[in-house]
C-alpha cells in the first residue's frame, strides 16, 4: 500500500519536479508488485526507480551493491535528502552492525543497502531478513550476476537463495549494460515471474563527442582544459607511466591533478579518489582501472588521451561525464600509431578466437574515430539501437558549412561497388583499390585484371581511393566481414547505388582546418546556453559555499547540491525559501539544512 504519491516523494524528498524518461512507468510497475528488470545508462536515473517506491511503500527496502566503496556515499546522499538509510558491509565495526540491525527491527530505517557477500555462507543474514517486514528487494548491477556481462561476480549468484525466501516480495533489477544475453541470464537467475522489462535509450544527449588527430596532444590538451576551468574531469591515458607523467605536467602547468592505477599502492589511490570526489583536484589522470563505480556527478569532461580498445569501454567511460545531465565533454585523441599497438597487444593476448573478437572491436573502434558522420548515430547503432543521421551535439554534427565540402561520389561508388561484386565480394580494400587502379602487383590474379572494372578508377591515386572507401563503408554502401583478413561486402544499399537509384553524396570535413580549428568555440557556445556567461561569478561562489558546507558534512561537494542544482539556482536567483525550495535539486531537508547559508550568500550577489 502505497504512503505517498511517487510525485510527491519526488518533489518534496529530492526536489525534482518531474519524473525523467521512463522513471515514472518503472516506479508504477514496482509499486503494483511486478518484478521488474530496468536497463538504462549511466546517469539515466536508475537509483529514484527503487528509491521512491522504498518511501513509498511500508516497510523495508533491500538495495543489494557490490559496490562497496560506494554504500556510505549513496547512505549519506539519501540521509541528507532527510531518508532514513543505512548500510551493512565489512567496513562497519560489529558493534556498529549490532545497532544497524538493531534500528531495522525497530523500523526506524526504510532502505538497507547490502552487500552480496552477506548472503554467503551462514543462513542467519537470510532469517534474519525473513523477520523483517521487506517491501522491495532493489538489485543494482544487476549485470553482475551473469557470466556473459563484464562484470560477472559470482557472489552475485547467492541472490537466487534470497530471492526463494523472499517469495512474496517484488525484485527490481537495475543496469546499465546488458545485451540481449546478460538479460535473459538476469531474469532467468534472479527467477524474476512474469517481469516488466524497461529498457531506455542508452543515448547520453548531453555528451558532446569530438575526435581529434593525435598531434601536439599536450598543448592541444592545454587549450582544451582551458575552456574546462574550475571543472572536474578524467584523463584516459594508456599506461601507468604514462598517468604520472601527465599528471606531473598538468600539475606544472597550473592545474590540479593527480594520477590514478592499479600499480599505486592502495592508500594512495584511495586518497587520490577521494580528494578528486571531494573537488579538491580538479583532474585524475587515470589508466582504466580508474572509474568503477565512480558515481560522481559533475564530472564535466572525459578525455582519451588513447584509442580506447573498443566501443563498450570508451562508451563506459565517456559515461562518466555528465550523470547530471547538464552538458559535458568527451574529447578524444586518435593516432593510427595507437591503433598499431593495439593492435600487437591483441596479437598476444589469448587465444586466436579472441584475438579475433579483440581486432574486430579494435577495428569498430578505429571506424569510430575516422568517421565523418555522426558519432552519436554510430554509437548508438553499435549499440542496436536507432537513431536520427545528425545529432546536432558532436563534433561532425555542430561542424559548420564553411568547413565541409560535400562530394558527389555517385560514379565513384558505382565503380568501387561493381568491383567488388565483380570480385565475388571476396577481396578487401587493398585489393579492391588495385583493381580500380589498375595496377600490376603481383599480387592480383590474373583472371581478375580482365574484368570491365580493372583501371576504370585510373583518375584517382590508391590514397583516395582507400578514403572513398571508408566513406563507403560509414554511408552503409558497403561492409566488411571481421577477422584478421576482412574482405569488402556490399549491402542491400549497395543494389540502389549499382542500379543508379541512388545518389551518393558526402559531407566531409576541409582537412586543414579541422586539424587548426580550436575546441573552445563549441565548448563555451553550448555551456553558455545552460549557465549564462554572467552568472558564471555568480555559480563560482556557490561552488565554493558548496565545497565548505561538504566539508563540514564529511561528504563529497556533489552531494550537497549537485551542478545542475547550482545552474538552476543562478537562473533563478531564489530569496526566500519558497522560491529555493522551487530549485531542481533542493527538497524539504536540504532546504532546512542549507537554505539558509545559500541565500545569504545569494543576498550578498544581488
Ligand atoms: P544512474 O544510477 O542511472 O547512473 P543516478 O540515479 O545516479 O543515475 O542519477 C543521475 C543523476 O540524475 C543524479 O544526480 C540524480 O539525482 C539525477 N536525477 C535522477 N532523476 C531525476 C529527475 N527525475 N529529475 C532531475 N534529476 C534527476
Ligand atoms: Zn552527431
Amino acid at each position: 500500500m502505497a504512503l505517498e504519491t511517487p510525485l510527491n516523494i519526488l518533489r518534496s524528498t529530492f526536489g525534482y519536479d518531474s519524473f525523467r524518461g521512463e522513471q515514472e512507468a518503472i516506479i508504477q510497475s514496482v509499486l503494483e508488485g511486478s518484478d521488474t528488470l530496468v536497463l538504462m545508462p549511466t546517469g539515466g536515473g536508475k537509483s529514484m526507480c527503487y528509491q521512491v517506491p522504498a518511501l513509498a511503500l511500508e516497510g523495508i527496502t533491500l538495495v543489494i551493491s557490490p559496490l562497496i566503496a560506494l554504500m556510505k556515499d549513496q547512505v549519506d546522499a539519501l540521509r541528507l535528502n532527510g531518508v532514513a538509510a543505512a548500510y551493512l558491509n565489512s567496513t562497519l565495526s560489529n558493534e556498529e552492525q549490532r545497532e544497524v540491525c538493531r534500528n531495522l527491527r525497530l523500523g526506524e530505517i526504510k532502505l538497507l543497502y547490502i552487500a552480496p557477500e552477506r548472503l554467503i555462507g551462514s543462513d542467519d543474514f537470510l532469517s534474519f531478513v525473513k523477520e523483517l517486514k521487506i517491501a522491495l528487494v532493489a538489485v543494482d548491477e544487476a549485470h553482475c550476476i551473469s557470466q556473459w556481462g563484464h562484470d560477472f561476480r559470482p557472489e552475485y549468484l547467492q541472490l537466487a537463495r534470497l530471492r526463494k525466501s523472499l517469495k512474496e516480495v517484488p525484485f527490481v533489477a537495475l543496469t546499465a549494460t546488458a545485451d540481449a544475453l546478460t538479460r535473459e541470464d538476469i531474469l532467468d537467475r534472479l527467477a524474476l515471474k512474469q517481469p516488466k522489462v524497461f529498457v531506455s535509450s542508452f543515448n547520453r544527449s548531453n555528451i558532446h563527442y569530438r575526435v581529434e588527430p593525435k598531434r601536439n596532444s599536450f598543448e592541444r590538451l592545454l587549450d582544451f582544459l582551458e575552456t574546462q576551468k574550475g571543472n572536474a574531469g578524467i584523463i584516459y591515458t594508456l599506461s601507468r607511466k604514462q598517468t604520472e607523467q601527465l599528471s606531473a605536467k598538468l600539475n606544472n602547468s597550473g592545474y590540479r591533478s593527480r594520477p590514478y592505477h592499479a600499480g599505486l599502492p592502495r592508500d594512495k589511490r584511495d586518497e587520490h579518489q577521494e580528494i578528486f570526489l571531494k573537488d579538491d583536484v580538479q583532474i585524475i589522470v587515470a589508466t582504466i582501472a580508474f572509474g568503477m563505480g565512480i558515481d560522481k556527478s559533475n564530472v564535466r569532461f572525459v578525455v582519451h588521451m588513447n584509442l580506447p580498445k573498443n566501443i563498450e569501454g570508451y562508451y563506459q567511460e565517456t559515461g562518466r561525464a555528465g550523470r547530471d545531465g547538464l552538458p559535458s565533454d568527451a574529447l578524444l585523441f586518435y593516432s593510427a600509431g595507437d591503433l598499431f599497438q593495439l593492435r600487437q597487444f591483441a596479437e598476444v593476448e589469448g587465444n586466436e578466437a579472441q584475438t579475433e573478437v579483440m581486432l574486430d572491436k579494435l577495428e569498430d573502434m578505429s571506424r569510430y574515430c575516422e568517421l565523418n558522420s555522426c558519432r552519436r548515430k554510430y554509437l548508438l547503432n553499435y549499440f542496436d539501437e536507432e537513431a536520427p543521421n545528425t545529432c546536432g551535439n558532436c563534433d561532425n554534427c555542430t561542424r559548420s558549412a564553411d568547413e565541409v565540402d560535400v562530394l558527389d561520389l555517385t560514379k565513384e561508388a558505382q565503380m568501387a561497388l561493381s568491383a567488388v561484386s565483380r570480385l565475388q565480394q571476396r577481396r578487401g580494400i587493398s585489393y579492391v583499390v588495385q583493381i580500380l587502379c589498375g595496377g600490376n602487383s603481383k599480387d592480383l590474379r590474373e583472371e581478375d585484371t580482365w574484368i570491365p572494372t580493372y583501371g576504370v578508377g585510373k583518375m584517382h591515386s590508391q590514397a583516395v581511393w582507400r578514403d572513398y572507401i571508408k566513406l563507403f563503408l560509414q554511408e552503409g554502401i558497403l561492409k566488411t566481414t571481421g577477422g584478421k583478413y576482412p574482405v569488402l561486402q556490399l549491402t542491400p544499399a549497395s543494389h540502389q547505388v549499382l542500379q543508379q537509384k541512388r545518389d551518393v553524396k558526402i559531407a566531409v570535413a576541409k582537412e586543414v582546418e579541422r586539424a587548426s580549428r580550436p575546441t573552445a568555440s563549441r565548448t563555451s557556445k553550448h555551456r553558455a546556453t545552460e549557465l549564462e556567461v554572467e552568472d558564471q561569478p555568480m555559480f563560482e561562489q556557490l561552488r565554493k559555499l558548496r565545497k565548505e558546507l561538504a566539508a563540514q558534512a564529511g561528504v563529497p561537494a556533489f552531494m550537497v547540491f549537485s551542478d545542475a542544482t547550482l545552474v538552476d539556482m543562478c537562473a533563478k536567483h531564489p530569496r526566500t525559501e519558497e522560491e529555493f525550495l522551487m530549485v531542481s535539486g533542493v527538497g524539504q531537508s536540504k532546504l532546512r539544512r542549507f537554505g539558509r547559508v545559500f541565500l545569504d550568500v545569494l543576498k550578498q550577489l544581488d
